[in-house]
């Protein structure tokens, strides 16, 4: 299979063959498809595996696509650490450069010019947001924060969310989301309590294991 096979938009498409990708992982040749019908999907995969690439690709892909223009946050992925959010956002820039799609990525930490800048780009309302949940909690209780129109909520490398205790700021988040949405779950392991979160915050997922 090629990556020329899912019909990607041209901006996609050329971010691809700028990067010498041509070839999709395990991962992304189950993943994207699923993602791209708009299905909730919980993914077991382990980092190294392209999983980064299995969910932007698809999403970049709907952003390009859609029709009118852009309202508020489109997509929220939530990681667990700072380094997670920016190597995201990395490939988010890499992969976006001839789309007309903006990101940016909210974390704990660093002074108040950190916060400023975070509060300033939210209040713009980027296309997709990469966040740590504490410190996407605590901005969203100000009013700057808009998800009324989020279509996609992403939860990246969920069980060392939990690990790390953030599984009261996930709730929290979630719950101002609208219920209308699709969220898809990446973990590197499977165990109860990522299924129990599944199941509150998925609808009738698909399942793959890599
Ligand atoms: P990840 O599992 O998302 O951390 O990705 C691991 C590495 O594989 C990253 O450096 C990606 O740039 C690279 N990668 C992802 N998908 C592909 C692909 N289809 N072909 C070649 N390299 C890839």
């Amino acid at each position: 299979e090629k990556f020329s096979d899912f019909g990607f938009a041209a901006e996609v498409q050329s971010a691809l063959d700028s990067v010498g990708f041509e070839q999709p992982t395990p991962i992304q040749q189950q993943a994207i498809p699923v993602i791209m019908e708009g299905k909730d999907l919980i993914a077991c995969a382990q980092t190294g595996t392209g999983k980064t690439a299995a969910f932007v690709l698809p999403i970049l892909d709907k952003l390009v696509k859609r029709t009118g223009e852009s309202k508020g946050v489109n997509t929220l992925i939530l990681v667990p650490t700072r380094e997670l959010a920016v190597q995201i956002d990395m490939q988010l820039e890499g992969f976006s450069y001839f789309c007309p799609v903006s990101s940016l990525s909210v974390y704990g930490g660093g002074d108040g010019s950190v916060w400023e800048q975070q509060r300033t780009g939210l209040s713009t309302g980027a296309d997709i947001v990469v966040a740590t949940p504490g410190r996407m909690m605590a901005h969203m209780a100000f009013p700057y924060v808009n998800f009324e129109h989020l279509e996609h909520l992403i939860l990246d490398e969920a069980d060392r969310m939990l690990d790390m205790g953030f599984y009261e700021d996930i709730m929290a988040v979630v719950k101002q989301l609208p219920v209308k949405r699709q969220t898809l779950l990446f973990s590197a392991t499977m165990p109860d309590k990522i299924r129990k979160l599944a199941k509150k915050i998925l609808i009738k997922p698909e399942e793959i294991n890599i």
